[in-house]
C-alpha cells in the first residue's frame, strides 16, 4: 500500500488518524483531540504534517489544532457551514466537495445530526471514511443538535457506500455498543462473534476501528431499522424505518 494509516489514541477514547502518502510524503491527520500524542507519532516517524481534516466543531476533535497549526503550519479543511465554530479554515468545504490531501481525492459528505454541519471525508481509491461521531463501530453518535430524521440520513449516505468502505470513527466506544447491540439483536450469529472479538481486542488493547461497512451492516443495530427481529424485539412490526432508528437512539441514551 503506498499508504499507511495510523490511529492514534487521544485524551479518555478518542482517536486521531494519520494518513501518510510514501510516494509524495505528504501527511493528513483526521481530527485532533490532543496536542502531544500526535506530535508523539509524526515526530518518531520524522513526517511533517502537510493537512488537517475536521470532522466536526466539538473540543474533543479539534483541541489540538491551534498548537498543531503552530508546529506544521498544515492547510485546515472543515465544513464551510460550520466555521464560526470551527478554528480558522482555508479550505471550507461544502456536501459533496472533492479535495486533495496526501496525494488523495476525498470526498465530503454533510452526515449531521450528532452536530449540525458534521461532515464525514471519504477517500474512493483506498476504500475508507472517516466518520468522526456519526457511524460507529456498533453504533452512532449521540443526537446533540440535529434530528433524528437527520442523523438517519447521514447513516444512509454512509450506508450507500461500497461495502467494503473502511470506517474509522471518532471514539473507542465498542463495548457499551456491543452491550447495548446485544439487547436489541440477540439472535443475530454475526453479532454475538462480533461482540466476543471486540472483548477479545479490548483484552489486547487493539482499537476496535477499522470495520467494514458490510460488517457494520450486519451487525449495528442503527444500521438496521429495516431488520424483522430488530422490530420483533421492539414491537415496532409496522412502524417506518426512522421510527424504529429514533426509538433505537433514544433507548441508547439511556441505556
Ligand atoms: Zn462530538
Ligand atoms: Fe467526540
Amino acid at each position: 500500500m503506498p499508504i499507511e494509516i495510523v490511529t492514534i489514541p487521544c485524551l479518555t477514547d478518542n482517536y486521531a488518524y494519520i494518513i501518510h502518502d510514501k510516494l509524495s510524503n505528504k501527511t493528513t491527520l483526521v481530527d485532533a483531540p490532543d496536542f502531544d500524542p500526535i506530535k508523539k507519532q509524526l515526530d518518531e516517524r520524522k513526517w511533517g504534517l502537510d493537512n488537517i481534516l475536521i470532522t466536526h466543531h466539538h473540543d474533543d476533535h479539534i483541541a489540538g489544532v491551534s498548537n498543531l497549526i503552530e508546529q506544521y503550519n498544515p492547510i485546515v479543511f472543515g465544513a464551510e457551514s460550520d466555521k464560526n465554530r470551527l478554528p480558522k479554515l482555508d479550505v471550507g468545504l461544502l456536501d459533496r466537495d472533492k479535495f486533495s490531501a496526501s496525494n488523495l481525492i476525498f470526498k465530503c459528505i454533510e452526515v449531521s445530526g450528532h452536530t449540525i454541519g458534521h461532515v464525514a471525508f471519504y477517500c474512493p481509491s483506498e476504500e475508507i471514511v472517516f466518520t468522526g461521531d456519526s457511524l460507529m463501530s456498533l453504533g452512532c453518535g449521540r443526537i446533540f443538535e440535529g434530528t433524528p430524521e437527520q442523523m438517519f440520513r447521514s447513516l444512509n449516505q454512509l450506508k450507500n457506500l461500497p461495502d467494503e468502505t473502511i470506517i474509522y470513527s471518532g471514539h473507542e466506544y465498542a463495548t457499551q455498543n456491543a452491550k447495548f447491540a446485544s439487547t436489541i439483536d440477540p439472535y443475530n450469529p454475526d453479532l454475538v462473534n462480533r461482540a466476543k472479538k471486540i472483548m477479545e481486542n479490548v483484552y489486547l488493547q487493539i482499537p476496535n476501528v477499522g470495520s467494514t461497512l458490510i460488517e457494520e451492516k450486519k451487525t449495528n443495530p442503527f444500521l438496521r431499522a429495516d431488520q424483522k427481529e430488530i422490530r420483533a424485539v421492539l414491537g415496532l412490526e409496522n412502524s417506518s424505518e426512522l421510527e424504529v432508528f429514533t426509538v433505537l437512539r433514544k433507548m441508547k441514551d439511556n441505556f
